[in-house]
């Protein structure tokens, strides 16, 4: 599914150099290296405390590293200010539990980045994002607040508020967890959408039959580390490392 970019140069769009990362004594992320290129759909799996999620979250700079470099198309991500801001709106986020603001409808989710961030007007920001929540399915839900949503539309509209920002990338941190059986082929299948359209993507998941269709690599963590990269059908049906196969066993 990668799409090659043109005249872009070979500058990976997220790329993690040599990251470390404790939080007290523990140590979470060992020596992080990773690339990302363009139109690339990275699923990362491994065990519960692998460091999964400080790995997504470093990245978009909601957490900070002891050490390493994080590049965004070959420039470092600023520290602070207008352009952390700038830079975080670039890379979209979805997580396990949906975030949306409760107190608002869905479409002033939708539209409050755009506005706020973006500067766009409210008309325009309004109508980009009933395209977008037609995109993910759920533009009739649009005039209501999330409690009066499902859990998989409620996860849908989160995608469609992360992706009125534009961003080059979107990172989407467990997903599918919090969501009753039912409702997870339904946020699946935007996400598969997403990558048929060349979105890169960052995608941590336990669905490993969604790894293995769309993505391109998969990378596995265990203990803060990196232990295997390979394309999903090498990894899935010949793992290189005990941790790895005992990982994908338990999860059978
Ligand atoms: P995963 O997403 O793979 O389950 P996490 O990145 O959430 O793993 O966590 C990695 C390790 O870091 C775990 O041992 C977790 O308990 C610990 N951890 C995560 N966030 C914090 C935090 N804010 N403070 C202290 N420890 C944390
Ligand atoms: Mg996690």
């Amino acid at each position: 599914m990668t799409q090659k970019s043109a005249g872009l140069g070979d500058a990976p769009l997220i790329e993690l150099r040599h990251v470390e990362k404790h939080f007290g004594d523990l140590h979470v992320l060992r020596d992080i290296n990773l690339q990302v290129r363009r139109g690339e759909v990275l699923v990362v799996v491994g065990p519960s405390g692998s460091g999964k999620s400080t790995l997504c979250r470093t990245i978009n700079r909601l957490e900070t590293i002891d050490s390493g470099e994080i590049l965004v198309e070959g420039a470092l991500l600023p520290q602070e200010g207008k352009e952390l801001t700038a830079m975080r709106a670039e890379l979209g986020m979805v997580f396990q539990s949906f975030n949306l603001f409760s107190h608002m409808s869905v479409l002033d989710n939708v539209t409050l980045g755009p506005i706020q961030v973006l500067g766009m007007k409210k008309d325009e920001a309004e109508r980009r994002a009933m395209e977008l929540l037609e995109r993910v399915g759920v533009a009739e839900q649009a005039k209501k607040v999330p409690a009066q949503l499902s859990g998989g539309q409620q996860q849908r509209a989160a995608i469609a508020r992360s992706l009125a920002m534009r961003p080059k990338a979107m990172m989407f941190d467990e997903p599918t967890s919090a969501l009753d059986p039912e409702m997870i082929n339904e946020v699946l299948d935007v996400m598969v959408g997403l990558a048929r359209q060349g979105m890169t993507m960052v995608v941590v998941t336990h669905e490993m039959s969604f790894a293995r269709r769309v993505a391109d690599r998969v990378v596995f963590m265990s203990e803060g580390q990196i232990v295997e990269e390979a394309a999903p059908a090498d990894f899935f049906d010949h793992p290189a490392t005990g941790r790895a196969r005992e990982f994908l066993d338990s999860i059978k």
